[in-house]
């Protein structure tokens, strides 16, 4: 899939007494850039203050070295974001800072919540917390840290553990899909949903730990794989080291399958097994099911190339190379809009003619989501010459939203929502189509199928979910004047049922 699909957002947070705990943090977001490219942001704490920067941008646009240095501490907490919920504009970028009295603390989300209506009335009801300004952000995240801050205890703790008995008390009452790093000015707290749609993994250093969206961002920092953090699990680490384990909620795991499939970097491994491998593998399923015979398996660069090996490796037809693509050109969903996203097609992708022409071409890629790219890329070839294009799909019809924090814009925005097959293929110009199957993609993975989420394939959604008309993303925006006048909170909609 050329950029269709467009992640919430990377966490990272490192605790490492006498460790530059700012520049590791700009070193793990930097390798979970792909995470989410709109903002970047560090919180880091001395033991007496908080300091946040962020900005729009990417990492490498947002920090230098005279924005890094002055951030001296011994914790940190960083954060990469694409908007999911709320505009992609400064006041959204993220860590959210929240002061409590004379203290503070900082809060990273990777997610979607799928109750911010009943959560941002409850605020609405608490005298003077919601008088229009008062949340300076319409993230789903800063309400999130408006009910931790009225959770906070009435007298400061002598353990200084306030942040963690606020965040028990509010914890339960969230719906949807987070994985949170937070801090205070001297704690740091990894925090997963009780499904754990979305992955955070704690590491090691010589002399401190670090939590981290994915696993490859621990081995940028040189930390060692520890384990993940458990769906339903919150952990604290502090002066005496990491917490023992507690749960706020039953787990029932139901990690994002398409993690497997597009999201994570292929050197990260998600329950034990790796990305990249898992991908050939779904490649090699889709040789298995949905054989063709042809001259070339080439695939959509980049998001395709793993599957593409796959399925040449397992039906012995070469691989090769038919589009080139510019490195220089981001991924295509850095753009929120869908004026923008369809425009720089051409600019990304370009095709290799001698490779094609006059054959019989089947091409590779992950997933489809809205289709418009995949129909350029499919024109594209056919006038560079190739004989025949069989296109192949190492995932199934991607046919309802996610609602837990990955942005697909509206149902009917998503091309196999209401075609067929057949009808998909003729749409895209192609000489045959073929999605790999549900059951072959999650034994592609190596993990027990019932461990994952598939809502967007299946229409079987582990959460209920809001019928929200319009976009999604905007729903704390538009909720803003309905919480002013206690207006009734939006309908929910029942698992399985379609949006
Ligand atoms: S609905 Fe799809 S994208 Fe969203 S969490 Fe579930 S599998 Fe992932």
């Amino acid at each position: 899939m050329q950029g269709q699909l467009a992640h919430a957002c990377g966490v990272f947070g490192v605790y490492a007494p006498g460790r530059p705990v700012a520049h590791l943090t700009y070193l793990g977001l930097y390798a979970l850039q792909h995470r989410g490219q709109e903002s970047a942001g560090i919180a880091v704490s001395d033991g007496n203050t908080i300091t946040v920067v962020k900005d729009m941008g990417l990492v490498t646009q947002v920090f230098d070295e005279r924005r890094l240095a002055p951030l001296d501490g011994h914790l940190a907490i960083g954060h990469n974001r694409y908007s999911t919920t709320g505009s992609s504009t400064w006041r959204n970028a993220q860590p959210v800072y929240r002061s409590v009295g004379d203290a503070g603390f900082a809060l990273g989300h990777n997610g979607n919540l799928t109750n911010v209506s009943e959560l941002a009335e409850h605020i609405g009801m608490l005298p003077g917390m919601l008088g229009g300004e008062d949340i300076d952000s319409t993230t789903d995240s800063a309400l999130v840290a408006e009910l931790i801050a009225h959770e906070y205890p009435a007298e400061t703790r002598s353990d200084g553990r306030d942040l963690e008995i606020a965040l028990k008390r509010v914890l339960p009452r969230l719906a949807g899909g987070f994985s949170f790093v937070l801090m205070d000015e001297a704690h740091l707290i990894g925090v997963r949903d009780r499904h754990g749609f979305w992955p955070l993994v704690l590491g090691r250093l010589d002399t401190g730990w670090v939590l981290a969206s994915e696993t490859a961002a621990l081995d940028i920092v040189d930390a060692h794989f520890v384990r993940e953090i458990e769906p339903g699990e919150l952990i604290v680490i502090d002066a005496s080291g990491l917490s023992p384990p507690t749960y706020f909620a039953e787990p029932d795991p139901k990690l994002c399958l398409f993690e497997f499939v597009y999201f994570a970097r292929p050197d990260t491994n998600l329950y034990g097994h790796n990305v990249h491998a898992a991908r050939q593998r779904m490649g090699e399923e889709l040789a298995r099911q949905s054989p063709v015979a042809a001259d070339m398996v080439m695939p959509i660069p980049e998001s395709g190339i793993p599957a593409a090996q796959g399925y040449a490796r397992a039906s012995g037809i070469p691989y090769g190379d038919g589009l080139v693509k510019n490195r220089y050109v981001g991924r295509t969903f850095i753009q929120p809009e869908q004026k923008q996203r369809g425009a720089d097609v051409r600019l990304k992708l370009n095709p290799l003619p001698d490779n094609i022409r006059g054959k019989r071409l089947v091409v590779v890629d992950d997933s489809i989501v809205r289709g418009t790219t995949t129909r350029q890329v499919v024109a594209m070839l056919r006038e560079a010459g190739a004989a025949e294009v069989h296109f192949r799909v190492s995932s199934p019809p991607y046919r309802w939203p996610c609602y837990y924090g990955m942005d697909t814009g509206r149902r009917s925005e998503l091309l196999a929502a209401d075609m067929t097959v057949g009808e998909i293929a003729n749409y895209l110009n192609v000489d045959s189509l073929a999605y790999l199957e549900l059951d072959r993609l999650t034994h592609a993975t190596g993990a027990p199928a019932t461990s994952f989420c598939t809502a967007c394939l299946s229409g079987r959604y582990p959460v209920p979910v809001p019928e929200l008309q319009g976009d999604a993303k905007l729903v704390l925006e538009e909720a803003r004047p309905l919480l002013q006048s206690a207006d009734t909170p939006l309908p929910v909609r029942e698992p399985g049922a379609s949006a």
